[in-house]
């Protein structure tokens, strides 16, 4: 079983349209393996190349506290987007992104005007048992 880099709770498979995400029922995270963010992010009918190529290039910042659900290790800061960007957890190995909740919708709007729109709505089909608070 996979847990939650951030709380420790069991992470759940969620699986739409062929692409398979692990997500965070209890803190509403959800874990990326590598080439996902592509994946979802297209399914929600974006473009994905400017994520992905800045993904490709980013710089890992320091250690984070989170562990990578895949190797265990530490994972590090990167900052996604223009200017200062969103700040995520980004395994040094290639596993994959930890987006915390709301995350994975401020690197879509940073990237793509309206795309956070896009993305929540995709995560509310993906994710349909979760509750929604505020
Ligand atoms: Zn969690
Ligand atoms: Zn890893």
């Amino acid at each position: 079983m996979t847990r939650c880099p951030d709380c420790g709770e069991p992470l759940l498979i969620y699986e739409m349209d062929g692409v398979e995400t692990d997500h965070c029922i209890a803190c509403g995270g959800t874990w990326l393996d590598a080439g996902e963010l592509e994946l979802v992010v297209e399914k929600a009918g974006v473009d994905p190349t400017p994520m992905v190529e800045a993904l490709e290039g980013a710089t890992l910042g320091g250690k984070g506290s989170r562990r990578c659900p895949r190797c265990r290790r530490k994972m590090f800061l990167t900052r996604l987007g223009p200017e200062d960007g969103v700040e995520l957890d980004i395994c040094a190995a290639g596993h994959g992104i930890w987006l915390d909740r709301g995350e994975m919708e401020q690197v879509a709007s940073a990237f793509s005007e309206g795309a956070a729109g896009a993305v929540a709505s995709y995560f509310e089909e993906l994710y349909p048992t979760e509750r929604r608070e505020g």
